[in-house]
């Protein structure tokens, strides 16, 4: 089983009164474990609807959604519960970050929102900090840090539980090209270096080139996929 994630006839419709909206229409494709997939279109088209989808945040009209060979349609309240917590991490253009918080109880949030003991998650928490780059900032709060950071941080939360599969939503729509240049070298080396699956929604043209392929969608279809040639580390330093 090669597939971190597999689509298959995805639909999703919303309804205004009787009138449908569909959204995401027949959509099938997978995405390989370890892989970097970029999702581009307007605005509108669905992109935000199928990342929530592919987190179990949202259900889909019909069609399937298999991760890392469950289909998540098929599991009950409490494995879907599981599976979020596991097997997705989920980055948002918006960091969502608690302003009177530390760096760290911010990481460690999920852990405290769910009545967890911290200290299990020392080890992970120094860790994660090294990786961001942050260790010097453990106890500052988020409007010490630059937006770069704060999303660095927002990064971070999202590996607390070691999720094979990262979401992100477009993550650097809100930094200049220097701080999104910092986030996407960070997504880049936790799919080379730890082989994370990763999947973002992005404007950027620019960032896909972190990754290797993407995937144009319009009016909830696939309009072209395609996959790039590979980059070397920190080569693209301008967005
Ligand atoms: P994108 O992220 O590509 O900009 P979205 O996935 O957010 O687009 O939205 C796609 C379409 O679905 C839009 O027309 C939006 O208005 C509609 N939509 C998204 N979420 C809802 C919802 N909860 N209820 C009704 N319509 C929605
Ligand atoms: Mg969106």
């Amino acid at each position: 089983m090669n597939n971190s994630i597999e689509i298959i006839n995805l639909n999703k419709s919303f309804y205004m009164g009787k009138e449908e909206v569909k959204v995401l229409n027949d959509l099938s494709f997978s995405v390989e474990k370890g892989s970097f997939l970029s999702i581009m279109g307007p605005s509108g088209c669905g992109k935000s609807t199928l990342l929530y989808l592919l987190g179990g945040l949202d259900d889909p009209t019909s069609g399937q959604i298999i991760i890392n060979g469950k289909d998540i349609g098929k599991l009950k309240e409490d494995e879907k519960a599981k599976m979020k917590r596991r097997d997705v991490g989920f980055v948002f253009q918006f960091h969502n970050l608690v302003p009177n918080l530390s760096v760290e109880d911010n990481i460690l949030l999920p852990i405290i929102l769910d009545g967890r003991s911290v200290k299990d998650y020392r080890i992970e928490l120094k860790g994660i900090l090294d990786l961001i780059e942050l260790s010097h900032k453990r106890t500052a709060t988020p409007r010490e840090l630059s937006g770069g950071q704060q999303q660095r941080i927002a990064v971070a939360r999202a590996l607390l539980f070691q999720p094979e599969i990262i979401l992100a939503d477009e993550p650097i729509g809100n930094l200049d090209s220097r701080n999104g240049a910092t986030i996407m070298e960070l997504f880049q080396s936790i799919n080379r270096e730890f082989g994370k699956t990763i999947i973002q929604v992005t404007h950027s043209e620019a960032s896909t080139l972190y990754g290797d392929s993407v995937i144009h969608l319009k009016d909830g279809v696939i309009e072209s996929q395609k996959t790039l040639q590979p980059c070397g580390r920190g080569l693209i330093t301008t967005l």
